[in-house]
């Protein structure tokens, strides 16, 4: 069969993954990157996005990698309407609100809106539902990292003499236990995470500022944070990735008996996975639109094998 003609639109962190895996695919090929920007360090195709309908024919699939703060609420639905879509939206609280929007301008398009994947929202989501599914008292929790926080880095690097700043999140070992154990209603996220900051300042400014940090109310003062100083050689060399990860934990009582179910993602490079993740549902989002599908559809909703490249004869005889 003909390969899946994939193209991008937004090129920043989640853009340039989901390039380099695309080349990674067997069934999927690269039409091309549309941005707002006249050019882009890339041997790919650019096209400005303002012209991106005009290539509507031409492409099976449109990556939306723009950002979740205002790009996808004002652009998304517009391209829903000659595209099918598969974003990464992830502001939680919003997703209701994105998912009726994008269901009418796929229906009016007559197109698949592939919603918040990634991996929160996205593969976590999956495993909340199915975790809570199993048991008729859920106890569940959700951890994240260890993993650097974009917000949280921006709020360091905000404070006066430092230099250069990162702040990576840590699940306390405890809290993990807890929630395996049950007692996951103890947990809040204050005291379910730890906070690791990791700065360059001149020596005489050091202690006001880890005073300043660790009093920052909302983002540090309710947590157990540690302030450390390296030099701009180390910060160089050791802090310049993007890690995260995380855990849902799910566990309950089955009539006088405990379980617990656990996922978890470590994750070296954060667009990476999310990329790989998007590009996952992507192959499904142009499966079900071949089957007719119209409208916004998320990860709950997509069954496991149109995720694949193996046919589902293939997968039941080696995944069963
Ligand atoms: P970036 O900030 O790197 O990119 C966002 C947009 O900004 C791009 O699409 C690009 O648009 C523009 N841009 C990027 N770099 C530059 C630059 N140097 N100069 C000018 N413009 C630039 O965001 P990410 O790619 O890291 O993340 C995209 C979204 O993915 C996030 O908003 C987040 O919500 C989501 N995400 C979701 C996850 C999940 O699990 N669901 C996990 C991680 C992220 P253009 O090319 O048009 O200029």
């Amino acid at each position: 069969t003909q390969k899946i003609s994939a193209a991008i639109v937004g090129y920043g962190n989640l853009g340039k993954s989901v390039e380099k895996l695309i080349a990674k695919q067997p069934d999927m090929e690269l039409y091309g990157i549309f941005s707002r920007r006249d050019s882009l360090e890339t041997d790919a195709a650019v096209y400005p996005v303002a012209e991106a309908a005009e290539h509507k024919d031409k492409v099976d699939l449109l990556f939306l990698c723009l950002g979740s703060a205002t790009d996808i609420p004002e652009q998304a639905a517009s391209f829903a309407e000659n595209f099918t879509t598969v974003d990464t939206y992830d502001n939680h609280h919003l997703i209701p609100a994105h998912r009726e929007k994008m269901d009418a301008a796929a229906k009016a398009g007559g197109t698949v809106a592939m919603i918040s994947t990634g991996w929160d929202p996205g593969m976590f989501s999956i495993n909340r539902t199915i975790g809570e599914a199993l048991f008729p008292n859920a106890q569940q929790n959700t951890f994240w990292g260890p993993g650097l926080s974009q917000g949280h880095s921006d709020a360091v690097r905000r404070v006066e003499g430092v230099k250069a700043g990162v702040q990576y999140t840590l699940p306390k070992e405890e809290a993990l236990q807890a929630a395996k154990e049950g007692r996951g209603d103890e947990i809040t996220g204050a005291n379910a995470h730890r906070r690791r900051v990791v700065a360059v300042a001149d020596e005489a400014d050091q202690e006001r500022i880890r005073q300043e940090i660790v009093s920052m109310p909302d983002y540090f003062e309710p947590y157990e944070t540690t302030v450390e100083f390296v030099s701009q050689e180390v910060f160089d060399r050791e802090h310049q990735g993007m890690p995260h990860g995380g855990h849902v934990i799910t566990s309950g009582d089955l009539g006088g008996t405990h379980s617990s179910v656990e996922f978890t993602l470590e994750l070296e490079r954060n667009p990476d996975f999310t990329a790989a993740s998007q590009l996952a549902y992507g192959r499904a989002a142009v499966r079900m639109a071949r089957e007719g599908r119209t409208g916004a559809v998320t990860v709950l909703e997509v069954a496991p094998y149109l995720l694949s490249t193996a046919s589902l004869d293939e997968l039941v005889a080696r995944d069963i």
